[in-house]
């Protein structure tokens, strides 16, 4: 799921106009565009999680450390707490 949160006011209660999100709160409007950005960025960091994973399978001698630097990125993963 994801977060919308005004950036102005800081009011996590945006409805949609349009192509925008307006804020109840202070009224500014925010393009869709940018937070379909966002949500771009957090599909890259679950595949990096996901290939990090993988390694842990295929070179369980090192599995520690890359279960380490998973936590660095998700550090509720409770995948990678299996592997230190
Ligand atoms: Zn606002």
């Amino acid at each position: 799921m994801r977060i919308i949160q005004c950036s102005q006011c800081g009011a996590e209660d945006l409805y949609q106009d349009g192509g925008f999100m307006v804020c109840r709160y202070c009224g500014s409007r925010f393009s869709l565009e940018k937070s379909d950005r966002a949500a771009d960025s957090f599909v890259s960091v679950k595949s990096d999680v996901d290939e990090l994973l993988k390694k842990c399978k295929q070179d369980p001698k090192n599995a520690r450390k890359y279960a380490n630097l998973i936590l660095d990125i998700d550090p509720n993963n409770e995948e990678a707490y299996k592997y230190l």
